[in-house]
């Protein structure tokens, strides 16, 4: 039988006992320094994308399934925008995953965007229909206020491989406790943790569209095709207003937006460590933050 588990989300756990990590966190000064060395080099965002092939299928998808998040996160665009929110049809999902079997992809889906993925009830079926069909890993990003022990089984059954937890409130939520108070040792394997509170290197501006210090601005991932609720194709998952809008596939094949001359040259410039577009230089905080209103 395996051992139940009563505690906090591990890896807040772990971080209060390693002693580099808590020497980090009383150090929080020394965040840009430590970010500049190890994660703004250009040079090495340069480098380690120096053997992609931008011009191959993209390497991972993720699907907004629904707009709708019951949170209002200061780091999160979504906090900010009073637009009716979107579900994604069951005809736009159908649409993706015969375009993704014709093209045999095999990599990583993921069940994220600026919705909260729990939310949709539909979420079991559109993992299993992944797995029958594609075989991909799948990934569920959620703010796991939702994340019921029973919930979790049920999309374990049904194939998700990795949930990860994205809440960055002071303390772990009581859902969360009460989550992981259920989760057995051998089930931690689904899980990674991510906290992180304002001022950490976690946040980004999202591409101009929240008023937040940018820490890591090499956050982009050319070969991560983005799908929101309404069929729409962002330039990246910080293009919250989709400033760049690439196409849509509800009116074009998946394959034909990803091929298009200018999507392609975009991929290219930023594999480079080029930033071109408005966006870019607002998200790599190359421009003065635009006031949105917000
Ligand atoms: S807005 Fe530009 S720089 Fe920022 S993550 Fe997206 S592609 Fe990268």
């Amino acid at each position: 039988m395996d051992q139940k588990l009563n505690i906090i989300p591990p890896s807040v756990k772990a971080g209060e006992k390693n002693w580099l990590k808590r020497w980090i966190k009383n150090n929080k000064s020394l965040y840009p320094l430590f970010y500049r060395l190890l994660r703004c080099n250009r040079d090495v965002f340069i480098l380690r994308n120096f053997w992609i092939n931008t011009d191959t299928l993209f390497s991972s998808v993720e699907i907004e399934t629904c707009s709708i998040c019951n949170r209002k996160c200061p780091f999160c665009p979504v906090a900010y925008d009073n637009s009716q929110k979107v579900i994604m049809s069951d005809e736009i999902f159908n649409k993706i995953i015969t375009e993704l079997k014709e093209l045999n992809f095999k990599g990583e889906i993921a069940f994220a965007g600026y919705g909260e993925p729990l939310l949709d009830k539909r979420l079991e079926e559109f993992v299993k229909r992944i797995k029958k069909e594609l075989g991909s890993s799948v990934e569920i990003v959620t703010n796991g206020d939702f994340l019921t022990y029973e919930r979790f089984k049920q999309l374990i059954s049904a194939g998700a491989d990795t949930f990860r937890l994205s809440q960055h409130d002071k303390e772990p939520s009581e859902q969360i406790k009460e989550f992981f108070s259920n989760v057995q040792k051998n089930e931690l394997k689904y899980i990674i943790f991510q906290t992180a509170t304002e001022g950490s290197i976690t946040f980004t501006n999202r591409g101009g569209s929240v008023k937040m210090k940018t820490l890591h601005p090499f956050y982009c991932a050319p070969m991560h095709l983005i799908i929101r609720a309404d069929g729409s194709v962002p330039l990246c998952c910080n293009d919250y207003y989709e400033e760049v809008k690439l196409g849509n596939v509800t009116k074009q094949r998946i394959i034909d937006i990803w091929n298009k001359p200018f999507y392609r040259e975009i991929r290219n410039e930023i594999k480079r460590g080029i930033f071109n577009l408005e966006i870019c230089k607002k998200c790599l905080d190359l421009k003065p933050f635009e006031d949105r209103n917000i």
